[in-house]
């Protein structure tokens, strides 16, 4: 129910668990957090608050990382457990995956998966998203040309947000009938699923349409509708009050 990304300068653990925190108003049931650190996703995720999982990250650090994700689960499929929590993987770890929304057509996509061999670990509508984009991903294509395949396949409204381990440059991100809007910011970039995640470090956002995927790097945003067609984002200022 919320979401964070992250890529630029600072700690991506600092800024995402920050921008989590500034989501919790929507109300979640899991926390979670995959960065890229020296060509690995290092994750934890934890049911409960968000204080658990900062609870957990206290006892068992992260390594410094400057690319990340986050999520707040509002559970639909399977009960919010460590194991359901997002972020999810592939069978190799590769990607990281967070969603919100649900996959309607999860069902089909998981019983061809595991009719090719795959192990999902989580009862979630997501693990299948996480898979099927780690094999496009293992198959050669760059994050967004995996994004743009994979949101073909799938059904439902989503906001799907990943990373891939093997390359620490960017975080893509698609969009239907959900929530999702970009930071921009200065030698960093910012999605969050609405402006108060990352609100603290800019207040120049970019709002998206709907069937569009974002990539987001150090130094800049692109946007192409789920065709391939380029596509322009809408640039505003965020004028609130921050003490309100
Ligand atoms: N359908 C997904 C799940 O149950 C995502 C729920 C959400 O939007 O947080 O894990």
């Amino acid at each position: 129910c919320g979401i964070v990304g992250y890529v630029g300068e600072r700690q991506a653990q600092d800024v995402v668990i920050e921008g989590l925190r500034r989501l919790e108003y929507r109300g979640y049931d899991s926390a979670g957090i995959a960065l890229v650190a020296e060509g690995v996703i290092a994750s934890d995720k934890r049911a409960g608050k968000l204080a658990n999982l900062e609870k957990a990250i206290v006892g068992q650090p992260l390594p410094a990382a400057t690319i990340g994700i986050g999520h707040t689960r509002w559970a639909t499929h399977g009960a919010p457990t460590d194991v359901n929590a997002h972020p999810h993987n592939g069978d190799t770890g590769r990607v990281a995956l967070v969603h919100n929304g649900i996959i309607e057509n999860f069902a089909e996509l998981r019983a061809e998966l595991e009719t090719q061999g795959h192990v999902l670990l989580s009862e979630t509508d997501t693990e299948v998203a996480a898979q099927l984009l780690e094999l496009l991903v293992i198959s050669g294509l760059d994050l967004t040309a995996a994004m743009l395949q994979l949101v073909a396949r799938l059904e439902g409204a989503f906001t799907l947000v990943a990373v891939d381990a093997q390359d620490p440059s960017q975080v893509v991100a698609a969009r239907r009938n959900s929530p999702l809007v970009v930071g921009i910011g200065d030698g960093e970039n910012f999605l969050g699923s609405d402006v108060s995640a990352f609100i603290e470090h800019t207040r120049e956002a970019m709002e998206l349409g709907q069937d569009q995927v974002v990539t987001i790097t150090r130094a800049g945003v692109s946007i192409v509708n789920f065709d391939g067609t380029p596509a322009e984002g809408r640039r505003y200022h965020v004028d609130w009050d921050l003490s309100a």
